[in-house]
């Protein structure tokens, strides 16, 4: 067991870090309130190489993998959760191609997004089917060699400025995932349209879409990998391998809450002393740090796995402990580290109510924390995850 990076992962974690504090940083708190896609701080993910670590070296991409994205996602995410999830979209949509794309289909369109040529997003769920992906009611229905799209997506990050997405369709309506198929559908398809665009809660910076597909007509080139029933694996694959990396976003923004909250705690004074002397606080940030520090493990643990190729049913547990842990951590460390600025840290003039808001999103995304334990426990019973 070796707990060391590699030259070109620390080099990764260094230039997230320079770029999370020079760029992303002073932008956060105004992202937050314009709920405005950051264009510029992509371009600097952009031109220091950030937008294709899980791009293989063959289709345009630096293939240094998802622990590489994972390090990067943890640096910008100390200062912005929604910057996290910019890098994260480098991803999401581009994996069901990686895993399951025809060689044309990985030449055509994966250098694109890790060149910053083009911007794409995962499309899976729909008004009435979320955790049951499987239950989802988009059609692709064969119209000569083209295939005709009609269906809704929900709740789809950076669906506002995606150049292209990754839509998951059934195809035979009669064989529950195995009728499942990707495609590949450029936003400038007729019949493809952007309804509306959420208002909520946190990780404001980035939009997410309400998107409608009306006999939108894609060729058979367009179906990822060339053949139908696919796509629910493509799709189940992309969120195992990512969950480490939504598990990031949680560690990142428990770093800079909790750091946030330690620089206040030495400066603020009660009772005649820096809240920072007294026990009752430096409790809860050993508390903190303890919790940090275990996700940490777990999420790189995780991302490791994932780039060993162990991103499967039958390692799916270890992901899903990864994304589950980190990211319920998160909620809490935020809510800590926001307690301990009293009233200023339920104020907006401090980024604590941000990370709070933010860390939200993170055990509902990708598979909510039951989803998680769900996966976890069928390991258990199914004695995919064993102590002997
Ligand atoms: C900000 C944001 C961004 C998003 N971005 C994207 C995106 O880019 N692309 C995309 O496709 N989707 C995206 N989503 C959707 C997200 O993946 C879903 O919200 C999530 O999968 C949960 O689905 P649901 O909201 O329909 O909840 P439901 O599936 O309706 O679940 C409701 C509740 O029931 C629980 N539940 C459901 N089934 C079970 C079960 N079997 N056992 C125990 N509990 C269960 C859930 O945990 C939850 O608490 C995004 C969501 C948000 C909030």
């Amino acid at each position: 067991m070796q707990f060391e990076l590699s030259e070109e992962q620390r080099l990764i974690q260094e230039t997230a870090r320079r770029i999370a504090k020079e760029r992303v940083a002073p932008r956060a708190a105004e992202m937050d309130v314009s709920e405005e896609y950051p264009h510029d701080i992509y371009e600097a993910f952009r031109d220091v190489g950030l937008l294709g670590l899980t791009i293989p070296e063959a289709y345009g991409g630096s293939g240094s993998g998802v622990l590489s994205l994972a390090l990067a996602v943890e640096e910008v995410a100390k200062y912005c959760c929604a910057s996290g999830l910019v890098l994260l979209l480098s991803a999401l949509p581009t994996q069901p191609i990686v895993f399951g794309g025809s060689e044309d289909q990985k030449n055509q369109w994966l250098e694109q997004v890790a060149t910053g040529a083009a911007k794409a997003a995962f499309c899976l769920t729909e008004p009435n089917s979320g955790s049951d992906a499987s239950a989802l009611e988009t059609r692709a229905v064969r119209d000569g060699d083209d295939y005709v799209l009609n269906g809704e997506k929900m709740y789809i990050s950076g669906g506002t400025v995606a150049d292209f997405v990754v839509a998951f369709a059934k195809t035979d309506s009669s064989s529950g995932p195995k009728g499942i198929s990707g495609f590949i559908v450029p936003t400038d398809s007729p019949g493809f349209s952007v309804a509306g665009q959420d208002r909520k809660m946190g990780v404001r910076g980035v939009p997410t879409a309400n998107l409608v597909f009306k006999d939108v007509r894609v060729g058979p080139d367009l179906l990822i990998g060339g053949e139908e029933g696919k796509g629910f694996n493509q799709a189940m694959l992309t969120l195992n391998s990512l969950r480490p990396v939504v598990g990031a976003r949680g560690v990142g923004l428990a770093e800079g809450a909790m750091t946030y909250a330690l620089n206040f705690a030495r400066d603020r004074e009660a009772f005649g002393k820096p809240i920072a002397d007294l026990q009752a606080i430096q409790f809860m940030f050993a508390d903190m740090a303890i919790q940090i520090e275990a996700a940490r493990l777990l999420v790189y643990q995780g991302a490791w796995l994932v780039d060993q190729g162990k991103y499967r049913r039958e390692n799916a547990s270890m992901l899903s402990i990864a994304k589950a842990f980190a990211t319920e951590m998160a909620v809490k460390v935020a809510s800590d580290a926001l307690q301990v600025l009293g009233a200023q840290g339920y104020m907006m003039d401090h980024p604590l109510e941000r990370h709070y808001r933010d860390a939200r999103q993170l055990t509902i995304v990708e598979g909510t924390s039951q989803i998680q334990r769900v996966v976890i426990a069928r390991a258990l019973m199914e004695r995919e995850l064993v102590y002997p």
